[in-house]
Order: structure tokens, then C-alpha cells, then sequence
């Protein structure tokens, strides 16, 4: 008798073990605008053990316009920022009048701006607990669509502080452990900006970021879990010089119109009234220098940029380095001494982030070219074995080559 109970609970219990030993680890990291060339300047030992033991891509190709929080949301919907929702960093519903920024952390938090499910959403739908200490949209209401683990953002937050926090989560007993995880650093984009790419400022950000990897590989090995971790690095896009004689006042071609201002910089949103989108294109085509200017209508479709109510009628893209300002963004331009911007085109070459990949799952020593951001969303799906969403702009098959034949 003893024995046919023991042999009926090894058949249940073998299943249950076979299934929950078969979840893979995986770490998704973000370092800031981390500009694809970063990586190649020789200051970066850690990395450099990612592209001897995974797989290195030449860069990634973030998402127009190419900036934080569209980009980031891009990498865990699997989906342009038209159709993720998040259009810019900060937005207008014309409709309500709401406003959303990412110094409004009640509106930051208000799960109405983000469409698309991101990656941690779709995971625990399939019984996979996920954790992130800082990613955008990862704080968001309903409580559903959040990580079941989470941090709440500080810019300040000591960068060892998230690595054990990392660390503690995968240290929680197997039935409470995460297995995908998220963890963000800014140091390139703050310091990126401040100064620009070329300066020893941001070399001292990339030595310090990538000290924070290995940090992380450290403690991986010491918790026994560096050999079945998927660690997965991936900027959110690049960074360029600006200076202030590379400028053009748009509000001083438009100062007969009364128009709403969204952006500027790299690139400009313009709302005219109605009855009035056709003359002001027309004259910002007649004025077009040193920027493109198109309609909702006329984008072109690689933009991927008009399939979403809050996009403004009037679209403009610098060139690259190039500020799109208005009177007042002028004066504040014209007191700067140096620094950096992102946001322009997303196939300029300044713009482009990195990925690099490794663990049980991704190919060794093995190099790739440019790959797109909203593809990672159905890498993750793939590794983990489910299935993603079916609206998604990312497809599998331009990524899944990286993954090793299973
Ligand atoms: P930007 O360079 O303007 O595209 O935005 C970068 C900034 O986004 C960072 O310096 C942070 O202050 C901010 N940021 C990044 N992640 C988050 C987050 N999860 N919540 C709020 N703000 C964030
Ligand atoms: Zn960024
Ligand atoms: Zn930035």
C-alpha cells in the first residue's frame, strides 16, 4: 500500500517538479542611452565577456521618436510607440485635456496611457512571476499589470542597492521566485546629456554602469545561478552632440499662427487649429531646413508614427545634432554650453542602442547585425515558452536566429 501511494505521488509530483525546473532566468537590463559605439571603446570588460560568451548585435534600432519611455515600452510590448501609446515623454489627450510627464508621477502611474500588455503582464498570465527594480511602466494601475514585484522609480537609488535587489528576489523560495526580471541604470543618459558621447565624462558613466554587470555576474555565481541565467543588456537609444548654433526657431516661421507646441529638440509635434494644418505645413515646407516637416497623412510609414489619436497633425524631424525650438526653448538653448540629446530619426547612426545577450538559451560568440527593439517582446515569448500577444508590430522571426537550436 505504502508503496502505491509513494508511486502515486512521484506521478504527480514529477510533473509538477519537471515543469517548474523547466522555467528559464531571465534579466532584462537597461542602461540608459547607451550608444551603440560605446561598447567598442575598450572600457568595458563585462560586456566584453557577453560578446564572448552570447551573442553581440551590431546595435539595436530603437523606435521613433527615439526616447525613454516610447522606447522602453516599446522593448516589453513588442510594439511601436503609435500603438504601445506611448507617443513621447510627456503627451495631450485632446479629449479629457489630461497631460502626462514623467515628473507627474500620479499621471506616470495611470495605466490609461500605456496600451499593449507589456512582457511581465503577459508572463504571469502564464504562471511566471516577474520582478523589476525601475522600468518604465512597471508602477502602472491596475495592479494586474504590473510586475508582481516592483520599485517604485528614484532617480537616486544607489546603483549596488538595485543589484541586491535583484539578487534578494532570486534569492526568495522557488515558489515565490521571479523568473524574468527587469533593472535599469541612467548614468549614460544623464551624463550623455550633460556633457555629449566623446567626453570622459560619459566614458567614467559606461565604466560604472558596466562595473554594475559585473557586479551582477558576481553575485549570480555566488547564489549559484550565473550558468542558467539569460542575461539580456539593451540601451533604449543613442545619443548626439548638440550645440547651440545648430538651431532653427520653428514659432518664428509660425508667428502669424496660433498653434500648440509639443516636444522640441530633435523632434516637434505641432497642433494648428482645424482649418488651419494645411497653411501651416505648407509654410514649414517652404521653410524646410535643416528639418523634415510631414503631415499625420504623409509620414512615412518606416516612422511608424501616426496610428494613434495624441499624434498632432504636424510631425517635424530635425536633422541629426539639430534643435527644433520655440522663443522661449531658444533663450534656454542659446545659454548652453555643451551636451547631448537623442529623439531624432530612428535610423540615424547616433541614434542606435545596444543588445547583447547571454545564457543557457542565446548562441556563443556569435555576432548579428541590427536588430529591432519591439523584437525582443517575442524573443521573451519564445524563451519562456508561451505564447505572445497577437497584435504585436515585433516577429519573432527576425530575432529567433540568436536563440540556440533547442
Ligand atoms: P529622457 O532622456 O528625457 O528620454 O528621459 C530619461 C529620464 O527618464 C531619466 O533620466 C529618468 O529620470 C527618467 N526615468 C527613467 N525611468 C523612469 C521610471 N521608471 N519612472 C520615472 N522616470 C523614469
Ligand atoms: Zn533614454
Ligand atoms: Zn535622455
Amino acid at each position: 500500500m505504502k508503496k502505491i501511494i509513494f508511486i502515486l505521488f512521484a506521478l504527480i509530483l514529477l510533473p509538477i517538479s519537471i515543469y517548474s525546473q523547466s522555467q528559464p532566468y531571465v534579466i532584462l537590463i537597461s542602461f540608459d542611452g547607451f550608444r551603440w559605439d560605446y561598447a567598442n571603446r575598450g572600457i568595458s570588460p563585462n560586456i566584453d565577456i557577453m560578446k564572448k560568451d552570447g551573442v553581440s548585435a551590431l546595435s539595436l534600432r530603437p523606435c521613433f521618436p527615439t526616447k525613454t519611455f516610447p522606447n522602453h515600452y516599446a522593448i516589453v510590448t513588442g510594439m511601436y510607440p503609435e500603438n504601445n501609446g506611448l507617443i513621447a515623454n510627456s503627451m495631450h489627450d485632446p479629449y479629457t485635456n489630461e497631460y502626462y510627464k514623467l515628473s507627474d508621477s500620479i499621471q506616470v502611474r495611470n495605466g490609461k496611457w500605456y496600451l499593449g500588455e507589456a512582457f511581465w503582464e503577459t508572463a504571469q498570465r502564464n504562471g511566471i512571476i516577474s520582478a523589476s527594480y525601475f522600468w518604465p511602466g512597471s508602477e502602472i494601475s491596475p495592479k494586474y499589470r504590473r510586475p508582481k514585484y516592483f520599485k517604485r522609480y528614484v532617480h537616486t537609488r544607489a546603483y549596488k542597492a538595485r543589484v541586491d535587489g535583484i539578487i534578494n528576489w532570486l534569492k526568495l523560495p522557488y515558489a515565490e521566485r521571479p523568473h524574468f526580471l527587469t533593472l535599469y541604470f541612467s548614468a549614460t543618459d544623464d551624463i550623455g546629456h550633460k556633457f555629449n558621447p566623446d567626453s570622459k565624462e560619459v566614458n567614467g558613466a559606461i565604466i560604472k554602469e558596466d562595473s554594475m554587470l559585473g557586479l551582477l555576474f558576481k553575485k549570480l555565481k555566488k547564489i549559484n545561478l550565473y550558468d542558467s541565467t539569460n542575461v539580456i543588456l539593451v540601451s533604449d537609444h543613442g545619443m548626439t552632440e548638440i550645440n547651440k548654433d545648430r538651431t532653427v526657431n520653428i514659432q518664428s516661421i509660425l508667428k502669424d499662427f496660433d498653434v500648440e507646441y509639443q516636444q522640441g529638440g530633435p523632434f516637434m509635434l505641432i497642433q494648428p487649429k482645424p482649418d488651419e494644418v494645411n497653411e501651416v505645413y505648407q509654410l514649414l515646407l517652404k521653410n524646410q531646413n535643416h528639418f523634415n516637416v510631414y503631415t499625420k497623412a504623409n509620414i512615412p510609414a518606416r516612422f511608424h508614427y501616426s496610428n494613434n489619436p495624441f499624434i498632432p497633425d504636424i510631425i517635424i524631424s530635425a536633422d541629426l545634432g539639430w534643435s527644433l525650438t520655440t522663443d522661449k526653448s531658444a533663450k534656454y538653448m542659446a545659454k548652453m554650453k555643451t551636451g547631448g540629446n537623442h529623439g531624432w530619426d530612428n535610423n540615424t547612426l547616433d541614434m542606435q542602442g545596444i543588445f547583447f545577450a547571454m545564457g543557457p538559451d542565446f548562441k556563443v560568440g556569435y555576432k548579428t547585425a541590427t536588430i529591432n527593439n519591439i523584437d525582443i517582446y517575442p524573443l521573451l515569448c519564445k524563451i519562456f515558452n508561451i505564447s505572445p500577444r497577437s497584435n504585436i508590430d515585433g516577429k519573432l522571426e527576425d530575432i529567433e536566429f540568436i536563440l540556440k537550436n533547442r
